[in-house]
């Protein structure tokens, strides 16, 4: 297309000539609509063992924005199986796709109190004693770790003497409240393997 059929189209004005073709750039949006649609039709409401796909923003109590996803990459898990938040869960149960949610869940119901019982002190021979990389332990790091289980948890560098180094175990978001809006884009039900597995295969979740 040159310049002069972009103002002059076939005698008709160029806003004549955008007009015709809007039509066309519809399309995009019907497709949208029409999936939109689909979804909904499934008509299943977010409930236990179903993986449900939302977009959502989790903002704590200063307005700080701490987590998101949006709706192209959303966070996609199998509800009432301890992915998220059990308090998190029971607020989305029952709500439909296309809509959307607000709420706040106190500390209590979210990551728990800051507690002192999750500070402890270790010597330094545990990360490796005279061999510890210098930049390994920094104030303020967050390092990998097991309990004695062998369950993982982070901890926080918070204090490095001698020999010991202080760390805090609770989670980084302990003693927030935590609000999450968001709005609910898909549901179906888990396969007995994702919830063999307990996560979510294909699309937002593991490829395996
Ligand atoms: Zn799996």
């Amino acid at each position: 297309m040159t310049a002069s059929v972009t103002t002059n189209f076939k005698g008709k004005s160029y806003s004549q000539f955008r007009d015709n073709l809007a039509p066309y750039f519809m399309v995009p949006q019907i497709c949208g609509y029409l999936r939109y649609i689909l979804n909904s039709m499934s008509n299943l409401p977010v409930a236990p063992n179903h993986v449900v796909s939302i977009s959502y923003t989790l903002s704590l109590a200063d307005g700080e924005v701490a987590d998101f996803a949006e709706a192209d990459a959303p966070l996609v898990f199998i509800h009432g199986i301890g992915q998220t938040l059990d308090a998190f869960d029971a607020r989305l149960e029952g709500l439909n796709v296309g809509d959307g949610f607000s709420f706040q869940l106190p500390a209590e119901e979210g990551y728990g109190m800051h507690t002192d019982e999750w500070i402890v002190e270790l010597p330094k021979s545990v990360f490796g004693g005279d061999d510890v990389p210098a930049d390994l332990l920094q104030l303020g790091a967050m390092l990998p770790m097991q309990d004695q289980d062998g369950n993982p948890m982070d901890g926080e560098v918070i204090e490095i003497g001698d020999d010991t180094v202080k760390m805090d175990f609770n989670h980084p978001l302990a003693g927030e409240a935590l609000h999450f809006t968001g709005t609910i884009l898909a549901v179906r039900e888990a396969t007995a393997e994702e919830l063999d597995h307990g996560h979510v295969h294909g699309e937002g979740g593991h490829h395996h």
